[in-house]
């Protein structure tokens, strides 16, 4: 039931999705910190599934009428597999086709190279544990968990062809190397495929929030922000 209002609340907010061209008239304002103070408040499954079913019910479609192109996440069963923190993996998780695509395309890549960093081996398969990728608009419309373009990361689970595997968990210290090859591997590709300049001119603090910032010391805020040739547009958050 859970399942078929929340892919039911994808393809009404995809069917509904006709403003898309509006997200091209934006303007544009000085990046400036201190934008992310407060981390957008992630929905657990059971409130996304709330979130759905009441935009449902109430006909409030409006909150489902994401700018960019939604698809699937099917966390069983694609490639990349992953289970959000504490639940099961779901046959499908709604997220923005640029967020999956960069994540298919290339967190395999930055997953190696930050296994490079600490002697891990060679990448086999790829499960993530996540606190979540969508936000409610109404609070935070500018976050990218309100396009589902970001995932909060909490661990990167890794089989490397060795037969091994390892959980490296982000809230734990001793992966800072891991992580910090990661985000650096994450801004590059941000940077160099999504147009998107360097956040600070770091990056290391391009398409992710970590460590450095108080929200983010229990997950890793990782995204494909919005980038207009090669500018942040002042609609969303930068990262
Ligand atoms: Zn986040």
């Amino acid at each position: 039931m859970t399942k078929r209002l929340t892919l039911t609340g994808m393809i009404i907010g995809m069917i509904l999705n006709f403003n898309v061209s509006a997200s091209t008239q934006v303007t544009f304002s000085s990046e400036g910190e201190g934008e992310e103070r407060e981390h957008a408040h992630t929905l657990s499954p059971e409130e996304e599934a709330n979130y759905y079913r009441e935009a449902y019910q109430k006909g409030n479609f409006e909150i489902l009428n994401f700018r960019f192109q939604q698809t699937d996440w099917r966390e069983c069963t694609d490639e990349i597999t992953g289970n959000y923190s504490g639940y099961n993996c779901a046959n499908r998780r709604g997220i923005s086709v640029i967020l999956k695509d960069f994540m298919d395309a290339y967190m395999p890549i930055c997953v190696q190279e930050a296994l490079d960093e600490v002697d891990g081996g060679q990448l086999d398969q790829l499960h993530i544990i996540h606190d979540g990728i969508l936000g409610d608009r109404r609070h935070s419309p500018r976050s990218m968990h309100a396009e589902n373009r970001a995932i909060d990361i909490d661990s990167f689970v890794v089989t490397n062809y060795a037969g091994e595997k390892k959980r490296y968990l982000y809230e734990d210290v001793k992966n800072r190397p891991f992580y910090t090859a990661f985000r650096s591997c994450w801004g590059r590709i941000v940077h160099e495929n999504n147009g998107c300049p360097y956040y600070a001119g770091n990056p290391l603090r391009t398409g992710s929030i970590g460590w450095e910032d108080k929200n983010h010391r229990h997950h890793m805020h990782t995204s494909v922000p919005y980038c207009v040739r090669g500018k942040y547009g002042s609609y969303y958050y930068n990262r």
